[in-house]
């Protein structure tokens, strides 16, 4: 089996390896560089057949729904057939109206089910279901010529889903040939450390939320499920509602797990930000909003009970917050990636808190494993050799694994 990573050998996002046997091809992830501005075409690694009109490409294999795995799609052939898991497929299709821009909702393809294998052409695919903070991720074993590549995907073991991870060191895939490791958190923490897990960042909100008087505002992506489910129990301990947009409330509902927080849930209530007031009747989602309405509040609720409520925040929320007027006594507490913040993605957020004497208090923990983890995924899957991928320290697996094979971007080797 022939390989080659176009791009992620020395960066922690654009994720693309294209995979070659029998004179077929199948591309793993086409995900947008993380540096990048916008979701342009100009970002898309030069493969043939992204235009559809090669039929020796046989299709795209997304690992998991983050953009930097799959924002790329946006420029290929809707003719491309696209595997990905069937809630990650249904969270694209509902989130992409709701973005600026072009994003994929990719209609055709395999749907993924965990541990279920299936052919392309000359490819045995695996899908293995993993832990991390894009729900319905997945690591893929790949066959063909007799090698047996897997492809890490981005994963963690300290995620609410912690014990995929487990069953999978407990119960390896065997004869692994090559491992395509993804390595984000290397040069973060500390070789010997690991994350605090999801369970521990719970108690941080709860304890954050309980010494609140006001209004909680929790900056997140409404697609880390995981951690909506942290806030949402965390909420309902300290006596809080749940109050989301309408763009958090579908994507919760493409799920399809009736575990998760959705919007008729007793402790959720739907709050529509102003942009988002317009977006619904340019569009006229008005039976999307409907169907989402069951508890509907405006701004006078929360002016009236600020401290009943921990806001999903988003930015748009901020000219309804102003309106208001219900921010005395308010926290705003950062749980994503603090890079997005330190490179300014977040400045007018910024600006506005400095505006309100709102101090930012960060609670997160990474959707990617520890270098811990990491070690003891490897051990366990006893690779014959470890390629790096998705990380800006590839230099580091020589210090942690003794068979480490590096691969520039853009050259092609044999599994
Ligand atoms: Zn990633």
């Amino acid at each position: 089996m022939k390989v080659c990573n176009h791009r992620g050998a020395k960066e922690s996002g654009g994720s693309c390896v294209e995979l070659g046997s029998n004179s077929k091809r199948l591309i793993l992830d086409l995900g947008l560089p993380l540096d990048a501005d916008k979701n342009d075409i100009k970002y898309l690694p030069e493969i043939s057949g992204l235009d559809g009109k090669d039929p020796s490409l046989l299709g795209v294999l997304i690992s998991h729904p983050h953009v930097d795995h799959f924002g790329l799609l946006a420029h290929i052939s809707p003719d491309i057939q696209v595997g990905m898991g069937p809630a990650a497929r249904r969270i694209l299709k509902a989130a992409a109206p709701f973005m600026p821009g072009k994003w994929p909702a990719p209609e055709n393809g395999w749907d993924y089910q965990s541990e279920v294998p299936f052919e392309i052409g000359p490819f045995t695919i695996t899908p293995y279901l993993v832990d991390h903070s894009a729900y319905d991720a997945y690591a893929l074993l790949i066959e063909a010529d007799g090698k047996r590549l897997f492809y890490s995907g981005d994963f963690r073991a300290h995620g609410r889903k912690g014990k995929l991870f487990e069953q999978m060191i407990a119960n390896p895939p065997p004869k692994i040939n090559v491992m395509l490791l993804e390595g984000s958190s290397l040069g973060r923490i500390g070789d010997d450390q690991t994350f605090k897990t999801e369970q521990e960042l719970e108690q941080d909100l709860e304890h954050a939320f309980a010494a609140t008087p006001g209004l909680v505002m929790v900056h997140t992506s409404a697609q880390n499920i995981d951690r909506v489910v942290s806030i949402m129990r965390a909420s309902k301990r300290t006596g809080r509602k749940l109050v989301i947009d309408l763009y958090t409330a579908v994507v919760l509902h493409a799920t399809g797990n009736a575990r998760i927080p959705q919007s008729d849930w007793r402790d959720v209530v739907l709050f529509v930000p102003k942009y988002q007031r317009k977006q619904i009747a340019r569009n006229k989602w008005f039976e999307l909003l409907e169907q989402h309405s069951s508890e509907r509040i405006f701004e006078r609720h929360v002016k009236r009970a600020p401290q009943k409520y921990t806001l999903l925040f988003r930015p748009l929320f901020q000219e309804n917050l102003d309106d208001a007027n219900c921010l005395a006594g308010a926290a705003f507490v950062y749980s994503q990636w603090s890079g997005y913040w330190a490179r300014g993605d977040y400045d007018q957020v910024k600006a506005w808190l400095k505006h309100h004497q709102i101090k930012k208090q960060e609670l997160h923990t990474s959707g990617h494993a520890s270098p811990m983890d990491l070690k003891r995924f490897v051990k366990a899957l006893n690779p014959g050799k470890v390629v790096p991928i998705h990380t800006f320290q590839p230099d580091h697996y020589g210090k942690m694994y003794s068979n480490v094979e590096m691969h520039e971007d853009g050259d092609w080797w044999i599994a």
